[in-house]
């Protein structure tokens, strides 16, 4: 990508209602544009990241044997009157109704639809275990939308839902999503510790989040340093002592990037959905769900990963692999550019008519991972410095595709 094509700009300042280090810095950058209070675009740059996010998490949870679909944003009040959510919902439901006078929910969960889904399509235990993923806008009717994308009326999310014969197998399947996400996680570069928490209007037996330690983050977790045990704060013990080995709590500020629940019956006795198991007999679907708001995930990767002159991506969902930043004109850039393409790299390439000093700014607050510099100092060679680490090194252009390690 010519950096001159680029459809948006860097800018100077932040907007003067940022406050967290993401909406400053995803903003300036040009990754993202608040339309309203909690509503936001994604721009090029941040459509790239968000994609990758997509890419892999969908590799995760098809390698635990889980099936995508896509759900409707539309769902009728009568079903979320059979679970009784349609006037508790909080945040609560965003409320329309369409020429008939019948009235919809926004979904910004759907048991519900999956529910609906279920008791249609699985009747017997040889129709179990299942689990249906979707990555889908959710929408909230929040009072107060805050932290750039950390707290939105709108954001797209990862929502999977898992049908078991017995609390055995969910407790099992659940196993299984905790290491997924944890491996998604890590390839985000994010560290995380899972949590006690509270169950909130989804419900169910028992839930855990998924958190990650940062001063931006709303919520507060106490935290037990020497065995790992977690809970969220409006959770805790009445002493702060780790029930698990009785070391004093300590308290942290973290976001949470994800929420598992172990739903149990409670949405299939509520909504009729049953089976019938091998002995013949009629039993309510055991179920959990499991979610990942992804831009709140994109979010926090630029609250744990940057410096004061910008955004430093991990490499796996960086917007570009490199960023190639030509000083001179001449056609060796333009050459480089095009050998690095032609071998499916991506890069972003800037040729603007700019000073150094501009260029490399921009590119700090990027945040590419691998910069490439040729100027009229390097010569027949070309200057490599990968973002968030101080040194340099000089290769020579036609050793590039060998330090890179590039094949076909
Ligand atoms: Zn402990």
């Amino acid at each position: 990508m010519y950096q001159s094509k680029l459809f948006t700009k860097t800018l100077k300042s932040p907007p003067k209602d940022a406050v967290s280090i993401n909406h400053q810095l995803l903003t300036r950058a040009g990754f993202i544009k608040q339309l309203t209070s909690g509503i936001w675009s994604f721009l090029p740059l941040g459509w790239r990241v968000y994609k990758k996010l997509e890419k892999i998490v969908e590799k995760e949870l098809d390698a635990i044997g889980s099936q995508e679909v896509f759900l409707p944003t539309l769902i009728p009040a009568e079903l979320w009157r059979e679970t009784g959510r349609w006037d508790t919902m909080d945040p609560p439901l965003f409320k329309c109704k369409d020429r008939h006078e019948k009235w919809f929910g926004l979904g910004s969960t759907h048991e519900e639809v999956i529910t609906e889904l279920s008791r249609f399509y699985i009747n017997s235990y040889r129709d179990l275990p299942q689990a249906l993923y979707q990555i889908q806008n959710k929408f909230r009717n929040e009072t107060r939308p805050s932290g750039g994308l950390l707290r939105t009326k709108e954001f797209l999310m990862k929502d999977l839902y898992s049908f078991h014969q017995s609390e055995e197998d969910l407790r099992k399947f659940y196993q299984k999503v905790v290491k997924a996400y944890q491996k998604f996680f890590k390839v985000c570069k994010l560290e995380t510790v899972l949590v006690e928490a509270h169950s909130g209007s989804i419900g169910g037996n028992k839930s855990q989040e998924f958190m990650v330690f940062s001063e931006t983050g709303e919520d507060k977790i106490l935290y037990c340093p020497r065995c790992g045990w977690g809970t969220n704060i409006e959770k805790a013990p009445d002493e702060e002592k780790c029930p698990k080995c009785f070391s004093k709590l300590e308290k942290k500020n973290a976001i949470e990037i994800g929420h598992v629940f172990e739903l149990g019956a409670l949405y299939s006795e509520k909504m009729s959905a049953f089976f019938v198991d091998q002995k013949g007999k009629r039993k309510p679907l055991i179920m959990g769900c499991y979610g990942i708001g992804l831009p709140r995930l994109l979010a926090t990767i630029v609250e744990v990963h940057h410096d004061q002159d910008g955004i430093i991506w991990p490499l796996r969902v960086a917007p570009f692999e490199y960023h190639l930043l030509s000083f001179k004109k001449d056609k060796e850039a333009n050459r480089i550019y095009r050998l690095l393409t032609s071998y499916g790299k991506e890069v972003l390439f800037d040729e603007r008519d700019l000073s150094p000093g501009e260029k490399l700014k921009d590119a700090d607050l990027i945040g590419i991972p691998k910069r490439l510099i040729i100027s009229q100092k390097t010569g027949k060679m070309i200057e490599y410095k990968e973002r968030g680490n101080k040194k340099t090194k000089l290769i020579k252009i036609k050793d590039l595709m060998k330090f890179f390690n590039i094949n076909f």
